[in-house]
């Protein structure tokens, strides 16, 4: 398939042609979770903005290799390289290993992402599994001229890196005003200059993740994990990275530092950044005290809200809005977002059901070409949507026979749907367990009424043969007072 993708890279404020470096390979980079807590709205967004982006270029015929990373030391309360590590805080609150924390969280992320239908990634590297490569890093840049130690700590020196490259080039900031807006925070006198970061920390005696290093025991700092990940999975250049707009500044402009320090050149190619997710126009966060759980949203167990919402409403709600814009929470937008879901599925239902005529009065090849289009416009879903939902109409129209539709076309609209609203937008019918949960009780509803005359016949044999084979199959029943119940083994 030709390609045509465009995608609005950050770097250069403007969309362009996906060209990889090494077609038919991919290599896409995402910040994952720093698993303290529960994943709420505003982890869905990254998650499922580049999912889209993963199964797109999937389909598109490329091979790609997504790597998102989960955080699992080094992130700070405070983003200013002081406080407490967020894991060590809550193991400490919890009375558990930091790496029970870890993997508690860990755990629960998958299975909310599981629940959202996104792919796992190719690879998943923990920052704590990459300590050695973080050090080797760190010498590198050290090597170079653009860190120094002070105090068993290892700072990136942003002024000296910046008379050789640009630090600023992705979030747009000015580092003048960066150096006359940085105020001088307790514990800083260590570092040169306020805007230096941290990429070796020493620990303090109470805190409980650290490792020996040459230059003492400690915990690599925050942004140095992405750098070194991304790269060692995917090379020194490498085409896509991902993350939310929250992330561009600090982390994303240090990772960038990071890289070309250590080997005088760019990391990334394409730099992509989702919007943030609001509520009542305000940031959402964990620090901010205002998120929701996706198990909150799936099970509707939160004070804001007025009813559950599905995984595929979250999903859809999400995808309704362009990922570069902002999205508001609101019970009435993702009540509409479920009935916009469940108006597409039962129309793809509908289609599937769609007999095909002789004669032809649709225009299917300017839908699909329009689809496409949106898709091919930096992941535009909103237009994208709105054309599946012009398709809608077209399939009503054909249902109640206002419409005619050949063999051929019907059979390109049916491919049409699967691709984009099942392969590329990752829906899923939710009615599927419940449906087949239906149609179980009928059957052994109807095995159980043969059962029941063949009891009354006193044929023991056919009875016992009916309860036998249904254990066989996994099915329990148990004789009960007014009948029977049933379960699965
Ligand atoms: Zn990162």
């Amino acid at each position: 398939m030709e390609n045509k993708l465009t995608i609005y890279n950050t770097l250069d404020r403007k969309k362009e042609l996906f060209e990889p470096l090494n077609p038919p390979f991919v290599g896409l980079y995402v910040c994952g979770p720093t698993v303290y807590g529960d994943a709420h709205l505003g982890h869905a967004r990254p998650a499922i903005t580049f999912d889209l982006l993963f199964r797109y270029l999937k389909y598109l015929g490329y091979k790609v290799r997504y790597i998102r990373n989960i955080t699992d030391v080094g992130h700070l309360v405070n983003d200013a390289d002081e406080g407490e590590d967020k894991i060590g805080k809550k193991a400490k609150l919890e009375q558990l290993e930091p790496m029970e924390i870890v993997q508690l969280y860990t755990n629960r992320y998958h299975k909310n992402m599981e629940d959202l239908n996104t792919l796992p990634p190719s690879i998943e590297p923990h920052a704590s599994g990459h300590i050695i490569e973080q050090q080797e890093l760190i010498k590198k840049i050290i090597d170079n001229g653009f860190a120094y130690e002070s105090n068993g700590n290892i700072y990136f020196d942003v002024e000296h890196y910046n008379r050789k490259f640009h630090y600023g080039k992705l979030s747009g900031r000015k580092i003048e005003e960066l150096f006359s807006n940085t105020r001088q925070l307790d514990g800083q006198g260590e570092k040169r200059n306020p805007l230096d970061f941290a990429l070796w920390k020493k620990a303090s005696p109470e805190h409980i993740m650290r490792w020996p290093s040459p230059w003492g025991t400690g915990f690599p700092g925050w942004h140095l994990e992405c750098s070194c990940m991304s790269q060692k999975y995917l090379g020194e250049t490498f085409d896509i990275h991902g993350g939310g707009l929250d992330l561009q500044f600090p982390h994303h402009e240090c990772e960038i530092a990071q890289s070309a320090a250590a080997y005088g050149h760019d990391a990334v190619r394409y730099w992509m950044h989702n919007n943030m997710v609001t509520i009542n126009g305000q940031k959402m966060g964990k620090s901010l005290g205002n998120f929701i759980t996706l198990d909150q949203l799936f099970s509707g167990e939160n004070d804001v809200l007025e009813q559950a919402y599905s995984p595929m409403t979250v999903r859809f709600f999400i995808l309704q809005a362009h990922y570069r814009s902002p999205l508001d929470f609101s019970n009435e937008a993702l009540k509409a977002a479920q009935k916009g879901y469940e108006r597409l599925m039962s129309a793809v239902n509908q289609l599937n059901k769609l007999k095909p005529s002789i004669e032809n009065t649709v225009d299917v090849d300017s839908l699909i070409n329009e689809c496409f289009e949106a898709l091919n416009d930096d992941l535009n879903t909103p237009i994208l949507i709105s054309h599946l939902f012009d398709g809608v109409r077209i399939i009503n129209s054909i249902s109640a026979g206002h419409e005619k539709i050949n063999t051929e076309n019907l059979d390109k609209l049916k491919k049409l749907y699967q691709d984009i609203v099942f392969d590329i937008l990752g829906l899923k019918s939710e009615e599927d367990s419940g449906a087949s949960n239906q149609a179980l009780d009928k059957v052994i509803e109807a095995m159980m009424n043969v059962r029941k005359v063949a009891r009354q016949n006193k044929d023991w044999a056919t009875s016992d043969q009916i309860r036998d084979e249904l254990k066989n199959a996994g099915i329990l029943i148990k004789d009960t007072k007014d009948g029977y119940e049933w379960s699965l083994e």
